[in-house]
């Protein structure tokens, strides 16, 4: 038996390097000789021209985008209804939603140009909608028309049809069987496909059940009617991990390896019985190293040893795409086996932007502009084609200039084929296979009902209608050839210019006047394991060695803090920002150091423990910057001439922050920073629960320049703070905590004589969030469980009663119970776990006999279970009424309720009613719902469509109305000036012998 080199250590790879270095290397590869050249500008051509002319009876994407263009309002309105349509239960709902979208385009005065069918339907629909519905009109006004006409039916079943007619277009069959008996007459030695069982990725154990079911029975369907010939030239299926995990994420990865990789060994047996091509879908990049994880655990497994079928999508946006191919090689060649390997450029590119940025890592894991995704591809192209017959690569693409590119590297020797979209790229092959009869081509072929497919539709539509796209600027005549010819590697130019100009990195993302906090991204084992380690080796002092003050300690720090404002309030602004910029900095370096503190103080797990450090570290530099702004110069008032009038602001004397222990590093520190910054001196008091991160903070803000004598720290408990607030010297409070407690501190600040003081306090709330049938159950379950059971549901936004529309809240809450059912509750050091402890023993206790409360007096939906200790588990329960929720409960519990379409004014009624006003969540599809629900409730912070916790300093600054608090907000461009207070200085520049500015004025 010959010799194989052994497995392949775990992938890793730099996760988002440098892309000048990247566009170096790549640039510097071997072009193709003039010769070459031309027979690409002429294969792709042609393929062009055959796009072009083609007027297919049926229409495809092409078409659609032709009519629709995305930029315009209608196609916006035609995808975001086509998204969420089918999924609506009841008509009142659907009617609303159809005549939210109509009113956003001009459909009835869109002239189709087009005789494709596809595009002729879905005009028609609408645009015999639009006729109905007369621009200005009111929404409930032409429903009540539209209903007394029988026109809502009649417009809600066209628009159905139409997104009908186009799902029909897309995928394949809503069965496996259906599918396959469309697919049998197309199927030749040349004409392959692979299956895709359609759906967002599981969220709970019954979905991921549900798929996989679904996966196996589509391979023994498809492996009945593969026929006889051997691979590649027989059908495949496609496989996504997400969709047989509900926890498929790096930090679970020993719960995915354990559970996850037995399932695909299931199925990838079951395809090698039938010898077909079994591909994993290629998914988000933080994802990357545990699918090459699970993919060599399964593909290492005996039973499959003797098959070539098994196979991978890589995708070239991604800046490791090459050395993803070299792992694979590696594996397949230690393993002794063929794989394909579907290379794509891959679908994911806006969401893993926007990813990185929140995560603040230092650079993208893709590329940022298009046409180095693409001089990737070929380059990675040239890579697999040189593995053959190792790798069996497959050229998954509707670019014609990829395609030609692709077939002048491969020369003739085989060994390959191309894929394409079901529905796309239809005019391109066809004229591929005219051309060339020896080059197979494959199917990817959607499977599934059209609900499923419509979320599938848009992100197929939004990707190819993206202007950059392939697909888009072949569908507009206005666009040359030439233009479509243009080579990669000559629009990049030269390596300084492969990042976007207009796509700033990460840290960068707020520009010139402050850096975005530095994040880890977890999808990268070397930098978690990193991290964990790192802080699992920091000391933390002892619990207790912080002692709390005395009363005459108290009053001490608030006379020396006074003594120290004299000369602090001196400091120019630009000083005391550099030692709160200094501080960030210093906090950034001591990541490690200060997560130990959150997790062994705070009880916070991994992601709570990075997000906090961050925040604190973004207060710190925005009120830098802010301040500089506000506290520089003083600013010029108009006025008449002669005189000089300045008003600036400056520092009030002697601040006391009072801090919960749920944020006890960043609201901690943003108090105190922002109270600093102002010129005050601070005497800061933390919650009893949590003194340690608060001293440690305090020492690092003195190490960072701020004087001891200017900040003071002063521990202990209510009774402490009572004193401080007493205190006749004191000029104002800062307090974040319970409504009770503000009250009390209000009531003590307003029995002193002497000045008047400003309290800034910010307090609780009773967050609701609101979800109709137009929103997206997967999307609601993720933002319901991170809103809700996040941190242990001790955020200030967390969310604690949540308003389900009755037709869909069954469905809603099974996924929604299921997916909290997933959740791990433990141990905070350990990056696998979701929810750590509450704070301490009374707060369990009392969350325990809420609990035992709820399960008499309401449904339960999902009751946990919780380990031994400070720990609660999460519960769902259904309330019967929204006011029997008079409380905020602090913790992992949710309450819901069940409200009718029509009577969505007594939701927001509900809401009113509690008197809070901290954070709101909606899920709707209907702007009309959502700008109602804006304008009707007094809430500090409105989050739509996402979850409703985790504000970002300086971009949704934090704070609420009525029982929520005070104002101005946290992280706000309003805070800094609620510190300080205010002077002007006019002086009379024409006192020393007249106005010489004046006279010398000229005529
Ligand atoms: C058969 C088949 C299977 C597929 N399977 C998968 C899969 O498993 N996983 C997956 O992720 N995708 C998959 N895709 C989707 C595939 O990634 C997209 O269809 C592909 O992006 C379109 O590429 P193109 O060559 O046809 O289009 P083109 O228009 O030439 O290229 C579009 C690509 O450029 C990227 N892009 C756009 N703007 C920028 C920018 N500023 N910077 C960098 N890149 C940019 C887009 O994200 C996209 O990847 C599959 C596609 C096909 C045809």
């Amino acid at each position: 038996m010959p010799a194989h080199p052994p497995s392949p250590p775990p992938f890793s790879a730099p996760y988002a390097p440098d892309d000048r270095a990247m566009a170096t290397r790549l640039l510097a590869a071997v072009r193709p000789d003039a010769a070459q050249e031309a027979r690409i500008d002429g294969t792709a051509t042609r393929l062009i021209e055959a796009i072009r002319a083609n007027d297919d009876p049926l229409g495809g994407v092409e078409d659609m985008l032709r009519e629709f263009a995305l930029s315009t309002r209608e196609g916006l309105a035609l995808m975001v209804l086509a998204e969420a349509l089918l999924r609506v239960p009841d008509a009142r709902t659907a009617d609303q939603f159809i005549e939210d979208k109509l009113a956003q385009g001009d459909f009835i005065h869109h002239e189709t140009r087009s005789s494709a069918f596809l595009v002729n339907a879905s005009a028609w629909a609408l645009g015999m909608s639009a006729r109905v519905i007369q621009p200005g009109e009111t929404p409930q006004g032409t429903i009540g028309r539209l209903t007394k006409r029988l026109g809502a039916p009649a417009v809600r079943a066209a628009t159905r049809q139409a997104m009908r007619l186009m799902g029909n277009h897309f995928v394949l069959g809503e069965t496996i069987e259906a599918a396959l008996s469309r697919a049998q007459p197309d199927s030749s030695r040349h004409q392959r496909y692979s299956f895709d069982m359609l759906g967002e990725g599981a969220r709970t154990a019954d979905d991921a059940a549900r798929y996989f079911n679904a996966y196996s029975s589509a391979i023994e369907a498809i492996g009945r009617t593969a026929g006889d010939r051997p691979l590649p030239d027989r059908p495949g299926i496609s496989v996504k991990l997400s969709a047989l995990h509900p926890r498929f994420e790096a930090v679970s990865r020993a719960r995915v390896m354990g559970e996850l990789v037995p399932r695909l060994i299931d199925l990838a047996r079951q395809a090698k019985s039938h010898d077909l091509n079994f591909t994993v879908d290629a998914e988000e990049a933080d994802r990357l190293e545990l699918s090459l994880d699970v993919i060599a655990a399964a593909l290492g497994d005996a039973s499959l040893a003797g098959w070539d079928g098994f196979g991978l999508a890589i995708q070239a946006y991604q800046k490791r795409a090459s050395d993803v191919i070299d792992y694979v090689d590696r594996l397949a060649h230690s393993l002794d086996r063929k794989m394909m390997v579907r290379l794509v450029k891959g679908a994911y590119w806006d969401t893993e932007i926007k990813r990185a940025q929140e995560r603040g890592i230092d650079g993208y894991p893709v590329f940022t502009r298009k046409a180095m995704t693409d001089l990737n591809y070929v380059a990675c192209a040239r890579q697999l084609l040189a593995l053959r017959p190792r790798i069996f690569p497959q050229f998954a693409t509707h670019n014609a200039l990829t395609v030609a590119s692709i077939l002048e590297l491969a020369t003739d020797q085989g060994g390959f084929e191309f894929q394409r979209l079901h529905g796309m790229g239809e005019a391109l092959y066809a004229k591929l296979v005219e051309d060339r009869p020896d080059i197979a081509h494959r199917t990817y072929a959607p499977v599934g009902s059209h609900r499923d497919l419509l979320a599938y539709l848009v992100r197929r539509l939004l990707e190819n209608g993206a202007n950059s796209s392939f697909v888009a600027l072949a569908a507009d005549e206005a666009v040359p050839v030439s233009q479509l010819l243009r080579r990669p590697a000559d629009i990049i130019g030269s390596a300084d210019k492969a990042a976007h100009p207009n796509i700033p990195l990460p840290r960068d993302l707020y520009g010139a006047s402050r850096k975005n906090s530095r994040g880890i991204e977890f999808g990268e084992r070397a930098a978690l394991e990193q991290l964990v380690s790192a802080v699992a080796a920091e000391p933390t002092p002892a619990a207790g060695s912080i002692t709390d003050a005395t009363e005459s300690q108290a009053n001490a720090a608030i006379a020396a803090a006074r003594d120290g404002f004299t000369h602090w309030a001196r400091a120019s602004a630009e000083t005391r920002a550099a030692a709160l910029e200094k501080a960030a900095d210093l906090l950034e370096r001591r990541t490690a150091h200060f997560i130990a503190l959150l997790q062994r103080e705070g009880g916070k797990t991994l992601d709570d423990s990075i997000s906090e450090v961050r925040e604190a570290v973004d207060f710190c530099r925005y009120y830098a910057a802010q301040g500089r702004k506000l506290f520089g110069e003083g600013k010029a008032m108009p006025g008449p001439t002669g005189e000089s009038n300045v008003l600036r602001l400056r520092g009030r004397g002697v601040f006391v922050a009072i801090s919960p222990w749920n944020f006890p590093l960043a609201i901690f520190l943003g108090q105190v920073a922002a109270a600093l910054m102002a010129g005050n001196a601070v005497v800061a008091k933390p919650a009893e629960q949590t003194p340690l991160i608060a001293a440690e903070a305090i020492e690092l803000l003195h190490e960072a320049g701020v004087p001891a004598s200017a900040l003071h720290l002063v521990a202990g408990d209510g009774r402490i703070g009572g004193v401080l607030v007493a205190h006749p010297d004191i000029a104002g409070v800062v307090f974040t905590g319970s409504t009770e407690v503000a009250r009390t501190i209000n009531r003590a600040l307003a029995a002193k004589d002497g000045p008047i003081v400003p309290l800034i306090a910010e307090t609780g709330g009773i967050n609701a969030m609101i979800v109709d049938a137009t929103a997206l159950p997967e999307q609601v379950a993720d933002d319901v469980v991170t809103s809700a059971f996040r941190s242990a549901g001790q955020r200030c936004s967390a969310l604690r009663l949540l308003f389900l529309q009755d037709d869909v809240a069954d469905r809603m809450i099974e996924m929604i119970a299921g997916a909290a059912r997933e959740l791990v509750i433990g141990d905070p050091a350990d990056p696998a776990t979701h929810i750590g402890p509450v704070i301490d023993a009374e707060a369990r206790q009392r969350l325990d006999a809420h609990v035992e409360r709820m399960k008499k007096e309401a449904r339960v939906h999902f009751a946990g279970s919780a380990p031994q200790g400070n720990y609660v588990a999460p519960h769902i329960f259904e309330l019967s009424d929204a006011g029997r929720l008079t409380e905020e409960v602090f913790g992992p519990v949710l309450h819901m309720v069940r409200y009718r379409a029509d009577r969505f004014d007594q939701v927001l009624q509900a809401v009113e009613r509690s008197g809070y006003g901290l954070t709101l969540g909606i899920h709707s599809r209907i702007d009309d719902t959502v700008e109602d629900a804006i304008e009707r409730l007094q809430v500090g912070n409105i989050y739509v469509n996402r979850n409703m916790i985790g504000a970002v300093v300086g971009v949704q600054p934090f704070g609420g109305h009525g029982l929520s608090g005070t104002g101005p907000k946290a992280g706000g461009p309003h805070y800094l000036a609620r510190f300080a207070t205010e002077q002007t200085v006019t002086v009379n520049t024409a006192a020393a012998g007249g106005n010489a500015a004046l006279l010398s004025g000229g005529e």
